[in-house]
């Protein structure tokens, strides 16, 4: 891209900083508050407005764990990082209390739970109990008759729930706002952004529409739209799209949800929100091709998808009160990406990556983008890094 005389802001000034940051998400912020706690200058770029993308159009859930359940995650990772990952969640939920979530309207400590719906989930749910009780994790096994008097139950469909005790959700908006509020020094400049990346000086120089920014590090947290400015990260991050509807049944009782549910492997999710509302999301995974996009518009066909899971997990009677879609960052082994990344006539490791947080970045994003500050400036080990992808 990029931006006609006529089109820049005449009064773009020039600012020098140790560390300038894109994005504005969880990511962007996070990373933000780590670099003013070390005392070090930044600025943040955001090209919409703070939270404007998937930090403030997803579900709201602090959920312990990764994209599969404890067992698949171990099958694929092995049962050491499994056990990392899920210490890592917690540990994020515990940072963001230490900052304040609990004192936010829309907070929620209520447990998840993970319900399966097929024989072969359902194996895989109990083996996880054992393996996380096993590695010390709090978590119990509900059976159909001992269920909550949930509608979700009243369905033939659950066959088995994990219920992650100590899990939360929130409003995403609050989220947004706390950690924007926490901030104390670091300028935020909304739309503006960051349309080329150039070396000058021995520093990046940044050029938005709104300001130019001179840095000796720069922190991408871009999320999906990565490889819009480092190319390389095309086959690292991947768009994909997560369609949402909120929905207002005709009895409030049936918006009363004990848990906050993750059904499918997490294709679709469903809890309880404000004012006798519920909010449905997913069914990506049936419409995979269509729904690898940057695109966030919401189709149809999603949108019919959710509307018969409510039907079938729910009641047939309600009134759709939203509907939305936010972009998530794929990454290919479903966790996080920091690193280094190469921007064609810039230094080799001026400019780094962090995000790849695969649909979990209210669980994973606020620990994560602290950790990745310290692992571009103080050399941290991290289990996260780009390097796993050669
Ligand atoms: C529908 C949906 C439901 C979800 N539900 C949950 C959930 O319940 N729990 C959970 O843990 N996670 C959930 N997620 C995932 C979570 O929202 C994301 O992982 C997280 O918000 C990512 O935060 P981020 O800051 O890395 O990215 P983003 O919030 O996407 O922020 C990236 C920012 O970078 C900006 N940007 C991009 N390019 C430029 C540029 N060139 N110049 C300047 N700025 C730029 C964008 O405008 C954007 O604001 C969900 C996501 C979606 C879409």
């Amino acid at each position: 891209m990029t931006i006609s005389l006529w089109q820049r802001n005449p009064t773009n000034e020039e600012i020098t900083c140790e560390v300038a940051i894109i994005g504005a998400g969880i990511s962007g912020l996070s990373a933000a508050l780590e670099l003013e706690s070390q005392g070090r200058s930044c600025v943040i770029l955001e090209a919409d407005w703070i939270g404007s993308k998937a930090s403030g159009r997803n579900a709201g859930y602090l959920m312990r764990g990764g994209a599969e359940n404890y067992a698949r995650t171990a099958d694929k990772i092995g049962r050491e990082h499994t056990r990392f990952l899920w210490n890592w969640t917690e540990e994020n939920l515990r940072g963001l209390k230490a900052l304040g979530i609990e004192s936010t309207e829309g907070y929620a400590a209520r447990p998840s739970c993970l319900i399966a719906t097929t024989e072969e989930e359902e194996s895989e749910l109990r083996r996880s109990v054992e393996m996380m009780r096993e590695d010390g994790f709090a978590a119990e096994l509900i059976e159909p008759a001992n269920a909550p008097q949930d509608p979700i139950w009243w369905s033939s469909k659950p066959r088995v729930g994990l219920v992650n005790p100590h899990d939360a959700a929130c409003s995403p908006s609050e989220l947004i706002d706390l950690l924007s509020a926490s901030l104390s020094s670091t300028p935020v400049f909304e739309q503006a952004e960051v349309y080329r990346m150039e070396q000058h000086d021995g520093r990046v120089r940044l050029l938005s529409k709104q300001v130019t920014v001179q840095a000796s590090r720069v922190l991408m947290c871009t999320n999906a739209y990565a490889s819009q400015l480092a190319p390389s990260l095309k086959e690292i991050v991947t768009p994909n799209r997560g369609q949402m509807l909120a929905m207002r049944p005709k009895s409030p009782s049936h918006a009363r949800l004990e848990y906050n549910y993750y059904l499918n492997r997490g294709s679709e999710y469903v809890r309880s929100a404000p004012d006798d509302q519920v909010i449905f999301g997913g069914a990506r995974t049936y419409h995979e091709a269509n729904e690898a996009t940057s695109s966030d518009d919401t189709t149809a066909e999603v949108q019919e998808h959710l509307e018969s899971f409510i039907r079938e997990l729910i009641t047939n009677e309600y009134d759709i009160t939203a509907r939305w879609s936010g972009i998530m960052g794929f990454s290919p082994d479903g966790l996080p990406v920091i690193g280094a990344v190469p921007v064609k006539g810039i230094d080799d490791g001026k400019v780094w990556y962090c995000g790849g947080l695969t649909g979990h970045g209210m669980s994973l994003g606020y620990r994560t983008a602290r950790h990745s500050v310290r692992v571009m400036l103080e050399h941290e080990q991290t289990k996260f890094s780009i390097d796993r992808f050669g």
